[in-house]
């Protein structure tokens, strides 16, 4: 029997699944059972897509329903649309995870600790109802940890209220101006996912209400050595780097959407380093008119590209210049292209997911954030990291970044000029430092074993 039984909790996204399943992969590694429960339409899909994954030991995928059987993140919405759903998700996932740690206590097999993603404050409540000990698995990079910590602690107005004047925070080696900032923090400006605000809030109290809170960290120290510290400092939380938590192989993948078969051929009968690959993750849709923009710079750009689309093809202009001169699919194997000695450079939303993929695999970005914690990941890239540039965000009355400024970073990023040839130094760099980190042995590995240790401790 395995010595830990772990309960691993998460929002039904891809960029909360992807993270959760690889962090799967190396609790099992380690010796451990991990049961995550997921929603019944993502179970399914995940089935559907990769069947292997129930056949693997010591993963216990177990499904309820949130009410939404046929899908959710299927459906445009609106801030009432997320409230309303991720209410009753709250609600019968609360309850499913109750009877879980209920049943297992019953079985004489209980939980080592509950393990949990964003969004679900819920979780450290229902563990403590049970004496079980919690952590919380965070999935973006620690500054954005700190920058919600602060915030949650005295910052607002400061964070909040500066217009072009730069933000201090104290720890952070940097500086940070309003646009670095994650999105929903501003909770004057209206966005669809300003739904999180709330949950954030909540999530931050519970680490007050905890004792010796513990945030295990998607990143590696030598990535973001200061801001692992910044917490640490100020109270009794401690904040454990276990990253880069990346896909090595496709047993433990939950993709969401078919991928396509057709583009390693494709990538494989192109240059070295001449590709640029396109992708704003698995979420966000850009306008047509932005669409337009991007088709266009791309294709005055003159550079192969592989797009991936999500949104409607139909009424893509420029349809078969695009197809002539690059590949678009729905979906693919994304580190798998990162990874593919084609690849020149990556134009990401900077989806922390997206933004450690390409980091991990030595991939320049160029770096066009749209909301949530991409703007701050968009500046680690641009200025503290320095393997990316980032689109200039000044935009038309309509908030469209013309193909200009798109085709000007392309060029910077993917030429040899001495800017482009610096990002791509930076990038080997930080790919080495990535694997080091992350290697069998390393310090993600020991980390998380004494974390895993700590917690038999306390159950003893
Ligand atoms: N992804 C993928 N294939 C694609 C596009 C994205 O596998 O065609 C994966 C990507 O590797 C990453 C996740 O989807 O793990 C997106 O997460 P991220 O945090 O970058 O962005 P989000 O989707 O949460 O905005």
């Amino acid at each position: 029997m395995s010595r830990h039984r772990i309960l691993l909790v998460t929002y039904p996204a891809q960029g909360h699944i992807n993270p959760a399943l690889q962090f799967a992969k190396r609790l099992i590694s380690m010796g451990a059972h991990v049961t995550l429960p997921i929603t019944l339409h993502l179970y399914r899909r995940i089935i559907h897509l990769n069947s292997s994954i129930t056949t693997i030991p010591n993963l216990s995928l177990t499904a309820f329903s949130d009410g939404y059987d046929d899908g959710f993140l299927a459906i445009d919405h609106t801030v009432a649309d997320f409230n309303l759903y991720t209410s009753q998700f709250n609600s019968r996932g609360s309850g499913f995870v109750t009877n879980l740690i209920l049943s297992a206590k019953q079985e004489s097999q209980p939980f080592t600790c509950l393990l949990y993603t964003l969004l679900l404050p819920w979780a450290p409540r229902v563990a403590r109802g049970f004496n079980l000990r919690s952590a919380q698995l965070w999935i973006e990079p620690a500054t954005v940890f700190d920058i919600l910590y602060y915030y949650f602690h005295g910052y607002s107005d400061h964070i909040n209220n500066q217009k072009e004047t730069t933000i201090e925070l104290p720890g952070l080696p940097f500086t940070l101006l309003p646009r670095d900032i994650p999105s929903y923090l501003f909770t004057s400006i209206p966005s669809p996912l300003s739904f999180v605000f709330p949950y954030f809030q909540e999530e931050f109290h519970e680490l007050d209400v905890e004792t010796n809170p513990i945030i295990l960290v998607n990143t590696f120290e030598a990535l973001e050595p200061e801001a692992l510290k910044v917490v640490d400092t100020i109270n009794n939380l401690k904040m454990i780097p276990i990253g880069p938590l990346i896909p090595s192989d496709t047993s433990f993948s939950g993709d969401l959407l078919q991928v396509s078969s057709d583009y390693v051929e494709w990538l494989n009968s192109k240059p070295n380093s001449s590709v640029v690959y396109v992708s704003f993750g698995s979420y966000f849709v850009l306008s047509e008119r932005q669409v337009e923009e991007i088709a266009r710079a791309l294709l005055d750009s003159g550079f192969s590209f592989l797009w991936v689309m999500r949104e409607k093809e139909e009424d893509l202009k420029f349809k078969e210049e695009l197809e002539e001169k690059g590949k678009i699919v729905k979906w693919c194997s994304q580190i798998e292209v990162l990874s593919h000695s084609s690849l020149g450079c990556f134009f990401t939303h900077c989806g922390w997911n997206s933004t450690l993929e390409s980091l991990v695999s030595g991939v320049p970005m160029v770096a066009f954030p749209q909301w949530t914690d991409q703007k701050t990941n968009a500046k680690l890239v641009e200025d503290v990291w320095k393997i990316g540039m980032r689109v200039d965000d000044k935009m038309d009355e309509d908030g469209i970044v013309g193909r200009e400024e798109i085709r000007k970073c392309l060029e910077v990023v993917m030429g040899s000029g001495e800017k482009g040839e610096e990002m791509k130094k930076n990038a080997k760099k930080w790919k080495e430092l990535a694997r080091e980190a992350g290697k069998e042995g390393g310090p993600a590995e020991k980390n998380l074993r004494s974390f895993l240790d700590d917690m038999l401790e306390e159950n003893a």
